[in-house]
């Protein structure tokens, strides 16, 4: 069929037509709000690359949660800001810690909000790489992957006893899954959820995060663990090993640049996906918006749209709270 009689405006014609054959939509449902949690009370400090987002002790965290719930936001993942950080990482599990305590007064009250802990040791390594160091064999400091998984495994025991119903490992170990799934199983928590990030990319993108979370590398960079922005056939093989050793939903990270990606992940694997809108995503609109260049609402939308539309279940994004109201 082609024009004349094939004519493709008639349906973009007026909204109530459009509304009709709208083949994506966007709900809080598919939102889940990063948080950074520190130490303290009524501490409510922004970030200043990430205008709107703050790192927030329990008491003001608790707020910001009670709000997103009422919104319909059905997640929030949290990051911690320990206030001591040694080589080994040794403050990701520990009990008193910002997540486990933020988890356990969010649990007592929000019983229907889904509680995520990410699961690394950057946020609390002196060195601000993902696990323990050691050296390779060719006398270069890098972090020891099989030293890091029990490591990861006994934060997220003591993330899920905190309260939370997710764990989600961002560090790209190797056999982090299976680690995670078999501590979790052994000690009576087959009930929790693991969020892979599965294809997480050696990304510029995660900039301004690294400010909000005090988790720059002192040295180096992630590329020896976090994948190469080139490669989209090694995150098939990722995701495989990832849900192959458990995961119940998986990650790709950041969203924007790797929409393909999660196309590929969600035509291939069909399991529930989420995808990472990080914080480099985030800030790029608040700064052109900032200098009048675009419009921050519509462009926050339209993007948060392209993630849902590739083929993305869940959205991590700092724009939930935004896009939970503008969708009520
Ligand atoms: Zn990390």
């Amino acid at each position: 069929m082609s024009y004349p009689t094939h004519r493709p405006r008639r349906l973009r014609r007026n909204e109530t037509l459009r509304r009709l054959v709208r083949e994506t939509r966007l709900s809080p449902d598919n939102l889940v709000a990063p948080l950074f949690v520190c130490g303290g009370e009524g501490v409510r400090r922004e970030i200043a690359a990430m205008p709107g987002c703050h790192q927030m002790s329990v008491d003001t965290l608790l707020e910001e949660c009670r709000e997103l719930a009422a919104l319909g936001v059905p997640g929030v993942i949290l990051f911690g800001l320990p206030e001591k950080k040694d080589a080994e990482g040794s403050g990701a599990a520990a009990e008193d810690g910002p997540v486990p305590r933020a988890l356990r007064a969010l649990r007592r009250e929000l019983k229907d909000l889904s509680l995520w802990a990410d699961v690394c040791l950057c946020e609390y390594t002196d060195h601000g790489h993902c696990g323990p160091l050691g050296k390779g064999p060719d006398g270069r400091l890098d972090v020891d992957n099989d030293r890091t998984l029990p490591l990861l495994a006994k934060a997220a025991l003591v993330y899920a006893a905190a309260g939370a119903d997710v764990v989600a490992p961002s560090d790209m170990m190797d056999g982090r899954v299976a680690a995670l799934r078999g501590a979790l199983d052994q000690t009576g928590r087959a009930d929790v959820v693991i969020v892979s990030y599965a294809a997480k990319y050696a990304s510029g993108f995660y900039g301004p995060f690294r400010e909000a979370a005090g988790s720059a590398p002192a040295f180096g960079d992630r590329r020896g663990y976090q994948m190469d922005p080139a490669n989209a056939d090694e995150a098939m093989r990722e995701v495989a090993a990832d849900l192959q050793e458990g995961a119940d939903i998986v990650m790709v990270k950041p969203a924007l640049a790797y929409l393909d990606v999660v196309y590929r992940v969600k035509e291939r694997f069909q399991v529930p996906l989420a995808a990472y809108n990080v914080s480099g995503e985030y800030a790029m609109i608040k700064a052109a918006a900032r200098n009048g260049w675009l419009d921050e609402t519509r462009v926050a939308m339209e993007a948060l749209l392209s993630i849902r539309r590739a083929g993305a279940d869940i959205i991590l994004t700092y724009f939930a709270k935004e896009a939970a109201r503008l969708l009520a």
